[in-house]
C-alpha cells in the first residue's frame, strides 16, 4: 500500500535551555481491560494524599537535579498532564499542582499545556480551572467511535458522548482538542475502523494519535488473549494482520483527510503537532513528576535518565532519591536513532556524523543497506526514514540497525 509521506522537516537543534514537564495523575474511574499503564481506581483520600506528595516532589526538583549532577532548566515551554485521567482531579487539586509548578519554574506565556481526559469525565468546574491555569490542549481518550468496541473494553462512553464532548470542549474555547484511537479492539472490522476514522476527521479535531492494541501480560485483555481464553471479549480481538491493516489504512487515509502523519503514532497538521512529545523524540530535557514518571536531564557531559516507582505505595513513601542511569555515548547514539526514526522526518546522517564517533555511524550504515533492500527504511536527502512497512515492525528495525555497534 502506498503512503504519502510528509516532506522532511529540518531537524532543528533541540532546545536545551527550556524544559518539558510531565505530571502523572494515575487515577481512573474504572480500569479498561486493555490498559497496561500504572493507573487504577483510588479513593478521594488517596488522591488527595498523592497530590500532596506530587507537590512536594515538584518542590524538591532542584535538589534532585543537583544530587544527580544534572542541569535543570527553569523555563518550561511544554507541560503535559497524563495518566490515568487527570481531568478527574478536583479544581483545587489542579490549582495546587500549578501553584507548585509556578513556585519552582517559569511557565512561558506560549507554553503548550496538555491535559488528558476521558469523554464525559471533565466537569465544568475542572475545565474552567484548567483553562484558567493555561491548559490549551485536551487529549481525549476516545479509542473508538463504535459503541460495541468501547463497551467491550470497559469504557463507558458512546459515540454520541464522544462527539458531544469534543463539541463542548471546542465551544468552550480549548484551542486544540485531540483524540486517541486504538487499532485492534475487540470486534473491530475494516468497516467499523473506517467509521472511527470518518468521524475523527469530520469534527474539527486538531490532533490524532493511533495506537495498535498491545497484547502483553500487563493487561487483563492481553493475558486472556495470550492464554487463548475468552474473558474480556478476548475472542473478539482481530488477528494481528487485521490490526496491522487497520493501522496501514490510517497511515494512508488520514494524510489525505487533513492529518499528515508526523510520527509512528501521531497525525496532525504542522502547527498542531505535539511540542511536548517532540522533546522526547529529540532528546531535549524533560522532567516527570508522579507515579512511574520518567525524566531525562543533561549534564555538563552527556545526560542522565531516572524514573519514579510504579507502585503507588512506594511512590508515597519515596524521598525523591531516584536511581540515575548514565547515558554514555553509545546509549545516546542508540536513543538518537530509535527516537529519531519514530518521526517521519527521520534522522540526519550528517548530524549523526557530527555528534557521534564515526565507527558507530559506519556500523549503522552497513546494517542500513540491508534494511533498505528489505524495504524497511529509505535514505533520502541525507536522512534515514522508516517506510510504512518499517513502522509496523519498528522495534525489529531498530534492533537490526544497532546490532553491529560494539558495546
Ligand atoms: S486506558 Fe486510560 S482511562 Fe483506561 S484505565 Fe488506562 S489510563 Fe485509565
Amino acid at each position: 500500500m502506498g503512503v504519502s509521506e510528509p516532506k522532511a522537516l529540518p531537524l532543528e537543534s533541540s532546545s536545551d535551555s527550556t524544559l518539558g514537564v510531565y505530571v502523572s495523575v494515575p487515577f481512573c474511574r474504572a480500569k479498561c481491560s486493555f490498559c497496561n499503564f500504572a493507573s487504577g481506581v483510588s479513593s478521594p483520600a488517596a488522591i488527595a494524599a498523592y497530590v500532596s506528595t506530587l507537590c512536594a516532589e515538584i518542590d524538591a526538583a532542584s535538589a534532585t537535579a543537583e544530587r544527580l549532577n544534572a542541569k535543570l532548566p527553569h523555563i518550561v515551554d511544554t507541560l503535559y498532564f497524563g495518566g490515568g485521567t487527570p481531568s478527574l482531579l478536583e479544581p483545587t487539586q489542579l490549582r495546587s499542582i500549578f501553584a507548585a509548578l509556578r513556585r519552582n519554574f517559569q511557565i512561558t506565556s506560549d507554553a503548550e499545556i496538555t491535559l488528558e481526559a476521558a469523554p464525559g469525565q471533565i466537569a465544568d468546574a475542572v475545565l474552567a480551572e484548567a483553562q484558567l491555569q493555561g491548559v490549551n490542549r485536551i487529549s481525549l481518550g476516545v479509542q473508538s467511535f463504535v459503541d460495541r468496541e468501547c463497551a467491550a473494553v470497559g469504557r463507558s462512553h458512546t459515540e454520541r458522548d464522544c462527539i458531544r464532548e469534543i463539541l463542548r470542549l471546542q465551544a468552550a474555547g480549548v484551542a486544540d482538542v485531540g483524540a486517541d484511537l486504538i487499532a485492534g479492539l475487540p470486534y473491530q472490522t475494516t468497516a467499523s475502523w473506517q467509521h472511527s476514522l470518518d468521524v475523527t476527521t469530520s469534527i474539527g479535531l486538531a490532533h490524532l494519535s493511533v495506537y495498535m492494541l498491545e497484547v502483553d501480560e500487563d493487561s487483563r485483555l492481553g493475558r486472556e488473549v495470550i492464554a487463548g481464553d475468552q474473558r474480556f471479549h478476548a475472542h473478539g480481538v482481530p488477528a494481528d494482520e487485521s490490526s496491522a491493516e487497520f493501522y496501514e489504512t490510517a497511515c494512508a487515509w488520514l494524510p489525505q483527510h487533513g492529518f499528515p502523519q508526523y510520527e509512528i503514532s501521531n497525525f496532525a497538521p504542522t502547527a498542531r503537532r505535539s511540542r511536548h512529545n517532540r522533546k522526547y523524540w529529540m532528546r531535549a530535557p524533560y522532567i516527570g513528576f508522579g507515579l512511574d514518571a520518567h525524566s531525562m536531564l543533561l549534564r555538563a557531559n552527556g545526560a542522565v535518565r531516572f524514573a519514579n516507582p510504579e507502585e503507588l505505595a512506594q511512590y508515597a513513601v519515596q524521598e525523591f532519591h531516584p536511581a540515575p542511569v548514565d547515558i554514555a555515548a553509545r546509549e545516546a547514539f542508540e536513543e538518537t536513532i530509535f527516537l529519531g526514526l519514530r518521526m517521519n522526518e527521520g534522522v540526519s546522517l550528517s548530524q549523526l556524523r557530527r555528534q557521534f564517533p564515526c565507527e558507530f555511524v559506519a556500523a549503522m550504515e552497513v546494517a542500513a543497506i540491508e534494511l533498505i533492500s528489505d524495504g524497511l527504511i529509505i535514505a533520502e536527502d541525507g536522512r534515514l526514514q522508516l517506510t510504512l512497512h518499517g513502522r509496523l515492525i519498528s522495534n525489529d528495525v531498530f534492533t537490526n540497525l544497532l546490532m553491529g555497534i560494539a558495546a
